[in-house]
């Protein structure tokens, strides 16, 4: 792993109150093939629980359900089953909710109106919530337009746009990538939330602003206090941003627990594979390629783990029941066989025919899907 600032890693945030959970949120999307309806599994049955005030990461591969779960937390799509807990309760109706949960998306580029200024784009919101008094229609005159100008100006200067009153005037087109991103995220904040689910948010930045960006989110926690959640393929930025990382392979939570025990002993054997696909100039050897292949295809997904039949060391009953969650450290869980039956992986009796060194052939489960929702890169 490389450029870690070990010590925000380190801040775990497991006493906080949880504001917002989601409990065995699944996702199931009906798609056409040929004649025939089918199903895409994207998310299943994950549980997940964000402290007030912590960042939590969720990682994974393009495809593996976490953008969905994003969207679903953000009541943007409606689970298939399972259900989100704000404070503890039944989540709120859509704009009630939207004033404590934000989303922000993650291309920029696109979630601007290209014909509309970035005044408008953070005064909508305002307006829309009445947020400190500012109202839409009749009332909008020049003592309200006064008020608002002021909130938009706050806002820009919270996301360190400044001169907040020459953003205000400009268009997305004249705005850098990551002065884009700072707006889409100044216009989350307008509704003054508690929750922020950021989307890849810097996925689609070059990369020397990226932690431009990433170091904003980590000012708004430290200095508003906001609950965020992160999601990213990029193991080596939730490391440097969250408290918590849980990792989502094929639609379902695989481990959890603490950044940075989950990024130096990663228990499951996906986990090791991001991370070693991770660059890390500190490595001498090329990383190994065990486990490389494609995703599965979600609309029939491997039965078992679903990670068996890409995984070094699959055993047959990896085949055939999904691992439970096993507690391999305080805090940090694996969904793994190993570690479910308390097995180191020298251990295992991998599958009859696999090579544990070297990469499987994706089976007939294996192969690329599909999934709407996710974002292609
Ligand atoms: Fe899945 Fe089995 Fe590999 Fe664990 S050992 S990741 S349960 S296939």
């Amino acid at each position: 792993m490389t450029v870690i600032p070990i010590e925000r890693a380190e801040r775990a945030a497991p006493s906080r109150r949880p504001v917002l959970e989601a409990r065995g949120l699944t996702k199931h999307f009906p798609v056409r093939r040929g004649a025939r309806q089918a199903v895409v599994h994207a998310v299943e049955d994950v549980t997940l629980t964000l402290p007030d005030g912590g960042i939590t990461a969720v990682v994974g591969e393009s495809g593996s359900g976490k953008s969905t779960l994003a969207r679903m937390l953000a009541q943007l799509i409606k689970p298939t089953a399972g259900s989100v807990l704000l404070d503890g309760e039944a989540a709120p109706a859509r704009k009630r909710y939207a004033r404590q949960v934000q989303l922000v998306l993650q291309d920029p580029f696109s979630s601007l109106n290209p014909v509309h200024s970035v005044r408008y784009h953070l005064a909508r919101p305002l307006q829309i919530h009445g947020v400190n008094g500012a109202r839409k229609g009749p009332g909008n005159g020049p003592g309200n337009r006064q008020s608002l100008d002021s909130l938009v100006t706050d806002l820009l200067t919270r996301v360190s746009l400044t001169p907040a009153e020459q953003f205000a005037a400009k268009y997305p087109h004249e705005l850098s990538g990551g002065q884009r991103q700072r707006v889409a995220i100044a216009r989350a904040l307008a509704v003054q939330p508690r929750i922020l689910l950021a989307d890849e948010p810097v996925s689609m930045l070059d990369v020397s602003i990226r932690l431009g960006v990433l170091n904003l989110l980590a000012d708004l926690r430290e200095r508003e206090g906001l609950t965020i959640l992160y999601v990213t393929h990029d193991i080596a930025s939730a490391r440097y941003l969250a408290d918590v990382i849980a990792v989502m392979y094929a639609g379902q939570v695989i481990e959890s627990g603490p950044a940075a025990r989950v990024t130096d002993e990663p228990a499951h054997p996906y986990t090791q594979l991001l991370l070693s696909a991770a660059p890390d100039p500190d490595r001498a050897q090329p990383p190994s390629l065990a486990g490389r292949g494609a995703p599965p295809n979600l609309i029939r997904p491997p039965t078992g783990c679903r990670f068996h039949p890409r995984c070094p060391h699959a055993m047959q009953v990896c085949a055939q029941d999904r691992p439970p969650a096993a507690e391999v450290a305080l805090g940090h869980s694996s969904a793994c066989w190993l570690h479910a039956q308390g097995l180191t992986p020298a251990q295992s009796r991998p599958l009859l025919g696999a090579d544990p060194n070297t990469d499987r052939k994706p089976g007939p489960d294996a192969g690329p899907g599909p999934v709407p929702g996710e974002e292609k890169r």
